[in-house]
């Protein structure tokens, strides 16, 4: 891995001013209900308050007054919150009154509630935690409470990294610390130019750009890839992330033509695909001698199965030889076959998207073991879904108003990846003789 650049940090304190005290209808907790309850006028007068209040903990020393601190559990309400910190559903009242305290309407499992009482055992503050990134503090004032929100950002470091492929994409990825995330989005990105269960070979080489969100010097969470190329059997292709004047965001590659194919290359999750390096020396996997007109991916049961474009289910149902299957249209020209699939997801005439799951590796009909025999149609006629990518019809390409901005944007990507992959060849120089063959 190689540098790291800060891009930005920022940490904000928003004051709420007067927001409207009004209630509003919307409600996306079982908090709600007692939140309104709470909004009635309490029942107890404030002396019962009085007494619960002496069952709450305390600190023994009380000098530093400590945050009593509740988790937000399933089913929970702001009710049952307070009580099980010892107070009354008249502080829920009064807190939930304060400007900005509807927020606490929405409250999920794995945020954070904390309490905060005075030398008089009255409740003095709570602090609702959203997130590392969010959290509300409310105080008694004379007028009631006031609310502060906190906001942090996360701040965006850019790394890069280098992958050798000995074996699969998944694996390579792994040994260069990248997270499962960025390695799925790498996929996702190349997913219309590569088959990342069969085309892989040893000696394949990627490089990558890409972002991580960092908090307090530590990774909070993945960001974006920004720039990969591949180099696939000695064919170079690259990508790079770019957002068009309509806010889309997309991958194109160098000359702007979108990574978005019609068809996925592999219509499976190939992580879970075996011997990723000898697609044609798979074990008979039909029981029936008949012609084999489509490609093999060996994966266990249970192995998501993707529609390999955007279509119309036009069969869905099982056969002697096919087992479960699955027939979909792609405009007028196109059809994909799946066969032998354990469960099947989508119905006869359900529409799909490309990538959604339509069911799951089996074995199903004639088949010996677990696989997906995919097939390709043109026009009717069977064709290699290996070989028939080359004369599809070509990706959309960025009109020619975004050109000069894409064309500036990826000038820096375009000189990362350019050394990134000297890099690579370097060490893939010192290395050599090492790795087997395919
Ligand atoms: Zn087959």
């Amino acid at each position: 891995m190689l540098g790291l650049a800060v891009v930005g940090c920022v940490l904000l304190v928003v004051a709420l001013g007067d927001s409207d005290p009004v209630a509003v209808a919307e409600s996306e907790v079982d908090g709600a209900d007692a939140l309104d309850a709470a909004a009635a006028p309490p029942q107890q007068p404030p002396t019962a308050a009085a007494e619960l209040v002496a069952t709450v903990e305390v600190a023994p020393e009380p000098e530093p007054p400590t945050w009593h601190e509740e988790q937000v559990r399933s089913g929970d309400n702001l009710s049952l919150i307070f009580a099980r910190a010892g107070f009354t559903d008249r502080d829920v009242y009064e807190v939930s009154r304060a400007d900005g305290g509807r927020g606490l309407r929405k409250i999920y499992p794995g945020q954070t509630i904390a309490f905060l009482m005075d030398g008089e055992g009255q409740l003095d503050r709570v602090r609702h935690t959203e997130s590392p990134l969010r959290w509300t503090e409310f105080s008694r004032s004379e007028g009631g409470f006031n609310s502060v929100v906190t906001e942090r950002e996360t701040e965006l470091r850019q790394q890069s990294a280098t992958l050798r492929i000995d074996s699969s994409l998944f694996l390579a990825g792994q040994r260069a610390g990248l997270s499962n995330r960025i390695i799925m989005d790498l996929a996702d990105i190349f997913g219309g130019v590569i088959d990342f269960a069969l085309d892989p070979r040893v000696g394949d080489t990627i490089e990558l750009v890409f972002e991580e969100q960092w908090l307090d010097d530590r990774k909070y969470a993945d960001g974006d890839v920004v720039a990969a190329a591949f180099t696939n059997r000695g064919q170079t292709y690259d990508a790079f992330r770019f957002t068009d004047s309509q806010g889309d965001v997309s991958y194109y590659n160098r000359d702007g033509v979108s990574m978005r194919k019609a068809f996925l290359k592999a219509p499976l999750d190939f992580t879970r695909v075996s011997s990723n390096f000898n697609p044609n020396r798979l074990h008979p996997i039909h029981k029936t001698r008949r012609p084999h007109r489509g490609t093999d991916y060996a994966a266990p049961r249970g192995t998501p199965v993707y529609a390999a474009g955007d279509g119309r289910v036009i069969e869905a149902g099982y056969t002697r030889p096919n087992g479960n299957y699955i027939f979909i249209q792609h405009g007028e020209t196109y059809r994909t076959h799946y066969l032998h699939l354990h469960k099947r997801h989508v119905k006869n005439g359900q529409r799909v998207t490309q990538g959604e799951i339509i069911g799951t590796v089996g074995s199903t009909g004639s088949a010996t073991g677990p696989h997906l025999h995919y097939e390709f149609l043109v026009n009717g006629v069977h064709r290699n879904p290996r070989q028939v990518h080359k004369t599809l019809p070509k990706a959309k390409s960025l009109p020619d108003s975004e050109l000069p901005r894409f064309r500036s944007q990826v000038q820096v990507p375009l000189q990362q990846l350019a050394a990134l992959e000297r890099d690579n060849r370097l060490a893939m120089g010192q290395t050599a003789g090492s790795t087997g063959g395919e």
